[in-house]
């Protein structure tokens, strides 16, 4: 599971896999190990054969690097991947809420002695100076963790709040944006990249009433569809997050195969909807390899 190839400065959950560490990565993964696409995987999980020491390649969110990075280099070396896309956010001018937030705390430039935040009702408070002050990164997760099951309307309003205690917003980088509307119909060209769908909105599903995670789940497949004019059949949970009916609003919306960001092998007569995967981390390709090795044999990261 990828999400970035880029070199982003600010990459607090560590999904930034480097352009030239994805390059080398793709050339040790296609020498070492069959890389499936998407229907070879749900062909395998139907005959209950799925290959031995066989991977499928996932990019998750719908970044714009994955059309710039990612991409090229799937084609060069013929290797086929999935990227999972929040329908949503296509051209949107605004980043991601956790890349927004942490472009709210981590760079702007005036320091603030505390930070405030009202969530439904309910006032948080973060001493960001002196004794007993909350770092940066630990107040982003506390954050984080805050916005998380919120709606996106309520999220925006949140980073409206917590920028404005900050004054003038600083613009940040722009390399960090979604892809637009045009750019993934050129992804989806590629005869490498299938796409798949993450979300209308990447919500915490399993904080949502069943009829709003319908909503994402299907109105993500169905504009999806509209958009490339080709059939969407995976689904990644946002978060790796699903509630008790999520699995089975997957299937009932028309999806073959579900990916979570638990981490594990896909096994002999695997629940096609709750497929695990594991991080693609940061590092060159000899390492990665020696890190799949491990997880063959059992290993967890
Ligand atoms: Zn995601």
């Amino acid at each position: 599971m990828y999400h970035r190839v880029s070199t982003a400065r600010l990459d607090p959950f560590g999904i930034c896999v480097k352009p030239e560490h994805f390059a080398d990565q793709v050339a040790h993964l296609r020498k070492r190990f069959a890389v499936l696409s998407i229907d070879e995987l749900a062909s395998g999980l139907k005959s209950g054969r799925p290959p031995k020491r066989a991977i499928a390649l996932t990019l998750d969110d719908g970044y714009a690097d994955v059309l710039s990075h990612a991409a090229p280099v799937l084609e060069a070396y013929e290797v086929p991947a999935t990227a999972f896309v929040t329908f949503a956010s296509l051209g949107s001018e605004s980043r991601f809420w956790w890349d927004e937030l942490a472009r709210v705390l981590f760079t702007e430039s005036c320091q603030l002695d505390s930070l405030r935040l009202t969530i439904r009702g309910a006032t948080f408070r973060w001493q960001m100076q002196g004794p007993g002050a909350r770092s940066e990164m630990e107040t982003y997760f506390d954050i984080h963790g805050l916005l998380r099951p919120l709606t996106e309307a309520e999220r925006r309003e949140a980073l409206f709040a917590l920028s404005s205690q900050y004054g003038t917003p600083v613009s940040g980088s722009t390399n960090d944006r979604p892809l637009t509307e045009a750019e993934l119909r050129t992804l989806a060209g590629s005869s490498r990249i299938r796409v798949g769908a993450h979300s209308m909105t990447h919500p915490m599903l399993s904080a949502q009433p069943e009829e709003i995670q319908r909503w994402e789940i299907r109105e993500s497949k169905v504009r999806l569809e509209a958009l490339l004019g080709e059939s969407v059949d995976s689904f990644a949970y946002p978060h790796g997050d699903l509630g008790a009916s999520t699995a089975r609003l997957v299937q009932e919306c028309g999806f073959r195969l579900a990916f979570t960001a638990t981490p594990g092998l896909v096994r002999r007569h695997a629940d096609s909807y709750r497929l695990p995967r594991f991080l693609a981390p940061d590092c060159d390709g000899a390492a990665l390899c020696e890190r799949l090795d491990a997880w063959f044999a059992g290993a967890l990261p």
